[in-house]
């Protein structure tokens, strides 16, 4: 079976105004040749002016999150169908700052997955464990968990990500070794053949906390890391593109 197409995908969290637009098509005008999809994925109120900004360019454009439901009286949030209505091809679902800050559960990840998929938006699913329980010794069975219960039947055959962020890594300048994210990275892969049988080879498993151009090229070689989710270092098109070329 053949390796996962390589995803990297920027996640600009609540950062971005309309002037970063010119950051975006930086991003696209600089990324030459590359085996990677390319995705971008600023804040819901950028989608639109995004899409068209990218348009006929190789950079997806993508949603941080949205709500389970279709429509309905749910102030303040956005649906799936709302951001793929906006120019959104994919949506990061399950981030530990969605997690931890809005509690959200693997059952309300999943039911978002579910949600996305109706709309046809492509998920990227977070996963990873925090400090104590890596410290603890749970990282593997914390990390496999969160995949069994986020990733529901649907997703057999559909295009989706999942993204492994320890928490601990994300924002912090800390990254795990090289032989632990492979360990991870093989444990998330073990458990997608489980639920998905042969399909399970085919999604990429992102890695994302801290990468910089620094440390890409390691990160992105080491095996089965199928490309990266990157927070902080996809706000500037220099560094972000110096990712991706470290594929
Ligand atoms: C993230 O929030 O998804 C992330 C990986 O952030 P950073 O790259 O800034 O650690």
């Amino acid at each position: 079976m053949s390796k996962p197409t390589p995803l990297i995908a920027g996640n600009w969290k609540m950062n971005g105004l309309a002037a970063s637009l010119d950051e975006a098509r930086a991003i696209a005008g600089g990324l030459g040749a590359t085996p990677a999809r390319v995705a971008i994925c600023p804040p819901a109120i950028l989608i639109h002016r995004m899409a068209q900004a990218l348009s006929g360019t190789a950079v997806l454009v993508g949603g941080q999150d949205h709500h389970w439901d279709d429509s309905g009286a749910f102030t303040g949030d956005v649906s799936a169908e709302m951001l793929v209505d906006a120019g959104a091809a994919l949506a990061i679902l399950g981030h530990s700052e969605r997690r931890t800050g809005y509690r959200e559960t693997d059952a309300v990840v999943a039911a978002k997955v579910q949600a996305a998929l109706r709309a046809g938006l492509e998920p990227i699913v977070c996963v990873g464990e925090t400090l104590e329980q890596r410290k603890a010794g749970d990282a593997l069975a914390v990390v496999t968990g969160q995949v069994r219960g986020s990733l529901p039947a649907e997703l057999a055959g559909r295009p989706f990500s999942v993204a492994y962020e320890p928490v601990w890594a994300i924002g912090t300048g800390l990254t795990p070794t090289t032989p632990e994210i492979e360990e991870v990275h093989r444990a998330i892969r073990e458990t997608l053949v489980e639920l998905f049988g042969d399909f399970g080879r085919t999604p990429p498993i992102l890695y994302g906390g801290s990468v910089k151009p620094g440390n890409a090229a390691e990160i992105l070689h080491a095996d089965e890391v199928g490309g990266a989710l990157v927070g902080g270092a996809s706000l500037k098109a220099e560094d972000f593109l110096g990712i991706i070329r470290a594929l």
